[in-house]
């Protein structure tokens, strides 16, 4: 299989068709990103890159990193951990609060945000400096010191994090949370502003095709298993209330970021990364959804 063809092939389609949405709007650095960027990256089990567009160009990761940081506490199946958040999909949008009333503080599933909390809590509990954590962890399973922290939306992300702050303390009043709101919301949002181009996320992403080892760390990340269950939850939950429909188009398990950005995995083949800014109703990058739909059905076969 020529990758490189395939996705040129893919960008130019998506290019031609030009499908638009509109830019996150909830913090001034994401609304001001030039929207007409657009860049594709796919890695096979090798370590082979190929490439297209602005996929060179580091952007905010945002919500792709939960599975960074999932990867990280995972590792015990049955653990507490998973008595703490579901994995069963939302239905609803990513930072919706009314399903923890109903269900006993106990997020739907680690991908939305009141799951991702729960994560960051036990990140938070498990270092002592968990940032550092974090970005030394995507630093060695992309085999590079690529991860850089933007600051600016770091600081604009606590300023208008009202809706993360009451999860965290919805969490809290069911004793789903052990360290202070505040301190989880700063690693939380830390990991959300971190920015890598589309071949290093898809490089932080190999090892999840892979069987959980990575080529670049040389080690196991996540046991066999893991991986398999990480790849479950991101084909069920990883595009919130939108998780069905990227399963039907695309068929890969995946995960979206409000930055633009989707990081997926064919299992034993390789992984993906596309970004693109504009984003649809329900977060989600209108023409890396659209781009990843085009490569699967170019293919002949997704996970299916
Ligand atoms: N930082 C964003 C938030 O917590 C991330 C959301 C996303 O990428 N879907 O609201």
């Amino acid at each position: 299989m020529d990758y490189q063809q395939l996705i040129e092939e893919v960008y130019h389609e998506v290019k031609s068709a030009n499908p638009s949405g509109k830019v996150a709007d909830y913090i001034p650095e994401l609304a001001s990103v030039d929207p007409n960027q657009f860049g594709m990256a796919l890695v096979d089990l090798e370590g082979n890159i190929f490439g297209v567009g602005d996929y060179q160009v580091p952007f905010s990761i945002q919500s792709i990193s939960k599975v960074h940081t999932l990867a990280m506490v995972a590792h015990v199946f049955k653990s507490k951990l998973w008595s703490r958040v579901n994995v069963e999909p939302s239905g609803n949008p990513f930072n919706s609060i009314a399903q923890l009333e109903f269900e006993n503080g106990i997020p739907r599933n680690p991908f939305i945000n009141a799951g991702a909390l729960v994560i960051t809590d036990a990140l938070t509990s498990k270092f002592d400096n968990p940032i550092e954590e974090v970005s030394k962890f995507i630093n060695e399973i992309s085999g590079k010191e690529c991860v850089q922290i933007n600051q600016e939306v770091m600081d604009s992300e606590l300023k208008h994090s009202e809706r993360n702050t009451a999860l965290g303390y919805f969490l809290k009043a069911y004793q789903n949370f052990d360290n202070k709101v505040e301190d989880v919301l700063k690693i939380y949002v830390a990991h959300c502003a971190m920015e890598m181009c589309c071949v290093d996320l898809a490089r932080s992403f190999s090892f999840l095709a892979n069987d959980g080892y990575s080529i670049y760390a040389k080690r196991e990340i996540v046991t066999e298993s893991m991986a398999r269950r990480i790849n479950a939850l991101m084909l069920t939950c990883g595009f919130y209330d939108e998780a069905g429909e990227f399963a039907f188009r695309v068929g890969l398990p995946g995960k979206s970021g409000v930055g633009g950005g989707v990081a997926a995995v064919m299992p034993h083949k390789f992984s993906i990364a596309v970004w693109s800014p504009e984003l649809n109703e329900k977060g989600n990058s209108v023409k890396a959804i659209m781009a990843l739909e085009l490569l699967t059905d170019k293919l002949k076969f997704s996970l299916f």
